[in-house]
């Protein structure tokens, strides 16, 4: 026998209202629940499409990787609560820095990616200095604390620098490398990698 309209309209209304849950827990499982910037999960499901998209339509696309610098010693120093605090803060400017279409994921504990997709070389370095700068300006306090800290940035460039994902990742941690062992707070390019570690 069919459904009457009222009992079609309840399970209409309940099946959205499931809909609605599991795009809430879909959320939840794709955010870092300290900063709320999207997690290494999320980054490894939708940066794998990013990537297969670029190379299909042949467009380019920049992947960052960003660390803090000397943060054990923040910790250590000033204590977990502040360095978490400095967590949460970094990562919400970084967020509001970035373009819209850029995806940024808390990779590991003081470590981020930030993919670009559609992007130049130059372009993606200008983007990423501007983010290395925002930071550095960046006045972090809590509660009888002020502090700030310095990032050091690492870029891969597609299709230059590496095509697939893993190579394209392994090359911006390689420019980041190179940005740690010269110094920290500064932006290397995987095609600078060679001037920077001389
Ligand atoms: P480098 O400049 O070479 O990156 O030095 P570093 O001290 O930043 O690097 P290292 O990898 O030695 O230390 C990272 C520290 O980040 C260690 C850990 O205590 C801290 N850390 C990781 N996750 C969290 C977190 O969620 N909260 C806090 N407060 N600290 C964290
Ligand atoms: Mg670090
Ligand atoms: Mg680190």
């Amino acid at each position: 026998k069919p459904f009457s309209y009222e009992e079609l309209s309840c399970r209409i209304a309940q099946n959205l209202e499931m809909i609605e849950q599991i795009e809430t827990i879909r959320e939840v499982a794709n955010r870092d629940f300290l900063t709320g910037l999207h997690n290494r999960r999320f980054f490894f499901e939708h940066g794998q499409e990013i990537y297969l998209r670029a190379v299909r339509e042949q467009i380019p696309l920049a992947i960052a990787m960003v660390d803090i610098d000397n943060f054990k010693k923040l910790n250590d120093s000033l204590g977990h609560a502040v360095g978490d605090a400095a967590l949460v803060h970094l990562s919400q400017v970084a967020r509001e820095t970035i373009r819209p279409q850029d995806t940024l994921a808390r990779y590991g504990g003081e470590e981020f990616v930030l993919v670009m997709p559609n992007i130049g070389i130059e372009k993606a370095r200008e983007r990423a200095e501007d983010l290395h700068t925002t930071i550095n300006a960046l006045n972090i306090s809590y509660g009888r604390f002020n502090l700030t800290t310095t990032i050091s940035m690492g870029i891969a460039w597609y299709p230059a620098h590496g095509t697939t994902k893993e190579a394209l990742m392994r090359a911006a941690d390689m420019a980041m490398y190179v940005a740690k062992n010269t110094g920290r707070n500064r932006v290397i390019t995987y095609d600078e990698r060679e001037a920077g570690s001389l």
